[in-house]
């Protein structure tokens, strides 16, 4: 591929190049095997893994395309997709982490986030405190124990609409020599690349933006490949592990050791690949992910300006909305825009939310985020539902709060949906 291409053109042409007469589209590698003529052939593969495919449960052709478009696009060196959203960040810790081991997150996280952090992570014996972002430098670094190992946040996150403080994270990560872990669900890598803001990881939910269509539960990890594992805070990257026949990571994958040891230890062990088919729908959706990023955010800005102005409308929430509590950020690390979630605050509470909710024809309500089709979700009695109130108001979830997730339609129809939706309301 020629490295002088843009980013736009590396998503649709990059990581599959077909020889003479081969498919033109990345063929789905729909075998859980692949057949050796030797078994000395076998027997080198399992020393060195990266030199082809052993078994599917741990790579596999077609996703292996799709990991590297989006090592590529992310500006890492290795990319590992997952089963799903949750199974990436899960495998982000526990590639750091063992019982005994703590991390520092932010607060204003997805709602399953919040809830893997703050129940599982602990029944596994992996702490996690919850910080302010607004909290100061010093205050967040209070935080870290003599066992911390990661700092995590969201770029935009899901649905407090607000933007990281990517300098003060990667300013707290640097200084207790722990990596920096950001969740890019929302952004995707055309609006916002973390690893150019001091992230050491990133992690998808490629169930959203990414694939784009509502088609494929999918996840990934990217290792930025810059992350000192031998600074003396990471033995399971310097010491050998016996499960791997005593392969040192550091040593053996220099800066790959993150992605090696989380797809060869942890998916290995845990069993959580995306499968070949998954994986062929989001490479698909991320051909045109640059073009849905830019309309996607420009629907979104369209619909805040609309409702900012709508008396039933009591606050709005958009990152790229001039006033939105995080536009300072936003002007800072979204320049090309802010992604195609909102929420905003009705007058009326729960009652009137679902109200409208139940009144709009085009924006559907569906579990979900960041596909083609606008979309509307009430996260007090949904997402955030297993929250108690002190835990939700910390995620930015008040029983007033509607999210809309704009699509691809014109914004003519989605506002006029909005627009009669409000008419009926009593
Ligand atoms: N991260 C964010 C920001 C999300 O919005 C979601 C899901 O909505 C996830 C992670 C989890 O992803 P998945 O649903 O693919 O497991």
């Amino acid at each position: 591929m020629n490295p002088q291409w843009k980013k736009e053109t590396r998503a649709i042409q990059g990581g599959y190049r077909p020889g003479n007469a081969e498919p033109r589209v990345t063929p789905i590698y729909q075998s859980t095997t692949y057949k050796y003529d030797t078994a000395e052939a076998v027997a080198h593969l399992f020393d060195h893994p990266e030199e082809g495919h052993i078994y599917s449960r741990i790579s596999n052709p077609t996703t292996e395309v799709l990991q590297k478009k989006l090592a590529d696009l992310e500006g890492g060196i290795a990319a590992v997709t997952t089963s799903s959203g949750q199974a990436a960040t899960t495998l982000a810790i526990l590639n750091l982490c063992q019982a005994g081991d703590h991390i520092v997150a932010s607060s204003s996280l997805y709602g399953g986030t919040y809830n893997l952090f703050n129940y599982t992570l602990p029944r596994m014996g992996i702490e996690v405190t919850f910080v302010d972002q607004d909290q100061s430098a010093a205050e967040i670094e209070a935080a870290f124990r003599p066992r911390t190992k990661a700092i995590f946040g969201e770029s935009i996150s899901n649905p407090a609409m607000e933007v990281l403080d990517f300098e003060k994270f990667s300013q707290v990560a640097r200084s207790r020599g722990v990596p920096f872990l950001v969740d890019n669900t929302f952004p995707t890598p055309f609006l916002c690349q973390p690893l150019k803001l001091g992230a050491h990881i990133v992690i998808h939910s490629t169930t959203k933006y990414i694939d784009g269509h509502a088609t494929s539960v999918g996840g990934a990890v990217i290792d930025g490949g810059t992350f000192p594992w031998d600074n003396g805070n990471f033995p399971a990257f310097t010491e050998p592990d016996p499960s791997y026949h005593g392969v040192c990571y550091h040593e053996r994958f220099a800066s790959a050791a993150y992605a090696v040891k989380l797809s060869y230890q942890l998916i290995r062990d845990l069993g959580t690949p995306m499968s070949p088919m998954n994986a062929f729908l989001t490479n698909l959706g991320l051909e045109t992910l640059h073009l849905r990023m830019e309309r996607h955010s420009q629907n979104a800005l369209a619909l805040a300006q609309y409702l900012q102005d709508h008396p039933r409308v009591s606050w709005v929430r958009y990152p790229g909305l001039p006033g939105s509590p995080s536009a300072e950020r936003a002007r800072r690390y979204l320049p090309k825009g802010s992604s195609g979630v909102l929420t905003f605050g009705i007058t009326g509470g729960q009652p009137a939310g679902e109200a409208l909710m139940n009144s709009l024809e085009l924006a559907s309500i569906v579990v979900h985020v960041a596909d083609v089709r606008t979309c509307v979700l009430h996260p007090a009695s949904m997402t955030h539902r297993q929250l108690c109130q002190e835990e939700q108001q910390a995620a930015g979830v008040s029983p007033d709060l509607i999210r809309v997730s704009l699509g691809l339609e014109h914004i003519d129809d989605i506002i006029a949906d909005f627009d009669q939706a409000f008419r009926r309301l009593p």
